[in-house]
């Protein structure tokens, strides 16, 4: 790809900042405005934008993205994951007749974030940047090491000292450079390391950045192909640092402005209850996040204690009238043994939609004819910790007793 001349990225892109409407070059290193607010792209190539034709959802959604020549060649192959009906035995189990799952784990790195990290890398071929760098409990960092590494650039992936084996070592393998830092508290260390990127003169790809979130605005245009033109009643969402949430809200929004659909979905606001700082913040409707230190939770993809840009969300959540629910470890774990016996092994923060559903079934918030997605954000390949807490039997035998085995276990 082409880098884009400073003269194309002054015309109609830019950044804002999405409470205060502060507006920022769209070329800004930093992910956040000043006062810690989130940014969004604004002045997308078409002002009133038309789905086109084309072969790639990204041809086809090109007028909805900021981008001039998007290069497919770093794309490992991201997206175009099925949307599949739940089945009866899930539907049992939530409570929800009319239930459809988003499978996401079946992306290059087996997790969403590879949507939003072909957007980030194409910006950072864009600015010209040899190193890409994120801070990350795994998934984003997996991510992030295999994009660059097809791309041509350094890696830089700082991840906390809780981070499963099964996520650091795909981002070695890749060639990213690994920094494990010990602190007790991932928001602490996330800190530290921001404020430490300005003078290092590095981008830090966040799970809440503008180009990212731009990324996956791509999975609300496939589903908008995959349910043929409708749109869902809610999507329940399992969110941590909050970008994948509003980016699925903001490509239904722009198909909405844009006159492609006649009523927004709600999105579910869904974290662990051992660290809820923005599903607390909604449920006692505070505007700020209620800051979660300590964080100890089996769905370690969804640890982000203190999310910057989380206001964004709190402030969406009530003017859009989503709802918010946490899920303890116990739910978690069912949902996640739930969700096997129906042919889906997702990680544990990927099972917090489903325990999440069940009980705003339960309580009446979502009704059981609403038609609800379920994302399933990434493969439980990626965290075989949990098995500490599942009982998983096997027969075990030899030759001899092959034949009684076989019988035991088929009674
Ligand atoms: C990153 C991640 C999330 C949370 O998404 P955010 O954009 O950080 O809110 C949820 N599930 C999985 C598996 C993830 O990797």
């Amino acid at each position: 790809m082409q880098h884009t001349t400073r003269q194309q990225d002054d015309d109609n892109r830019q950044l804002i900042s999405t409470l205060s409407g502060k507006v920022y070059p769209f070329g800004r290193t930093e992910e956040f405005a000043d006062n810690g607010e989130s940014l969004e792209v604004v002045g997308p190539n078409d002002q009133q934008p038309v789905i086109r034709q084309g072969r790639h959802i990204w041809e086809r959604f090109a007028g909805f993205l900021p981008f001039r020549q998007p290069d497919l060649s770093v794309s490992p192959g991201e997206g175009n994951t099925p949307l599949v009906g739940s089945g009866a035995f899930l539907s049992e189990f939530s409570g929800s007749k009319d239930l459809w799952l988003k499978n996401e784990t079946m992306n290059p790195t087996w997790s969403f974030k590879d949507r939003g990290t072909l957007t980030t890398t194409w910006m950072a071929r864009e600015m010209g940047e040899k190193v890409t760098a994120t801070i990350s409990t795994g998934n984003m960092g997996h991510s992030v090491a295999a994009y660059a590494a097809r791309a041509g650039l350094q890696a830089l992936v700082f991840v906390p000292d809780f981070t499963p084996r099964e996520k650091i070592m795909p981002m070695a393998l890749h060639g990213a450079r690994i920094i494990r830092v010990e602190s007790p508290d991932y928001a602490a260390m996330k800190k530290k390391i921001l404020e430490m990127a300005g003078h290092l003169g590095l981008r830090i790809v966040s799970g809440n950045g503008p180009l990212r979130v731009e990324g996956y605005k791509l999975t609300a245009f496939e589903m908008y192909e995959q349910m043929e033109g409708e749109g869902p009643d809610y999507i329940v969402v399992p969110v941590s640092a909050c970008g994948h949430i509003r980016g699925l809200f903001k490509g239904y929004r722009e198909l909405y402005q844009a006159g492609y659909i006649s009523a927004l979905p709600r999105m579910v606001v869904v974290q662990a209850a051992n660290n809820a700082p923005v599903a607390t913040a909604i449920r006692e409707g505070r505007k700020q996040v209620v800051p979660f230190t300590d964080v100890n939770t089996i769905a370690e993809a969804i640890t982000t204690g203190n999310p910057m840009g989380g206001e964004e969300i709190i402030d969406k959540a009530y003017r859009h009238d989503w709802p918010a629910m946490s899920v303890t470890e116990n739910e978690i774990l069912q949902a996640q043994v739930g969700l096997a016996r129906s042919g889906f092994f997702v990680e544990p923060a990927s099972a917090t939609p489903l325990a999440a559903l069940q009980k705003l079934t339960g309580q009446g918030i979502v009704k059981s004819s609403d038609k609800v997605v379920l994302m399933l954000t990434g493969s439980g390949l990626k965290d075989f910790d949990v098995f500490r807490h599942h009982q998983v039997g096997v027969y075990d035998c030899n030759l001899h007793n092959l034949e009684e085995t076989i019988e035991q276990a088929m009674q």
